[in-house]
């Protein structure tokens, strides 16, 4: 899996724990989340870096005013929950200087 698909996988991730903390579904997103995750993974295949800057570092600010706001909700939610859903895709976010290192461990998890 390639860094921007794994990016991808924790944004998916961190909509769907935040849509269903907050807007309580179950499995499926709401509509909303499910726009949003769509737009984030946009703007996640048009990004230039080849290695991607945390959002909040980046020189760009590709997301639009509204946008920003609701997927800086999504994180602040589902950040710390990360570790509790999914550890290994939370550490792979965090711990992303060791590549690879995660790799063999990058099976799903249960959800
Ligand atoms: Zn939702």
């Amino acid at each position: 899996m390639s860094k921007r698909e794994r990016e991808k996988e924790s944004i998916g991730l961190m909509i769907g724990i935040y849509c269903r903390g907050n807007h309580h579904t179950d499995k499926v997103l709401c509509e909303d989340c499910r726009e949003l995750l769509v737009y984030a993974e946009q703007r996640l295949s048009a990004c230039p870096f080849a290695a991607k800057p945390a959002c909040r570092d980046c020189t760009i600010h590709c997301y639009s005013p509204d946008r920003r706001k609701a997927i800086q909700a999504v994180m602040r939610y589902a950040g710390p929950r990360m570790l509790l859903h999914a550890p290994l895709a939370a550490l792979g976010h965090l711990v992303r200087k060791k590549k690879g290192k995660l790799k063999a461990a990058g099976k799903k998890s249960p959800a």
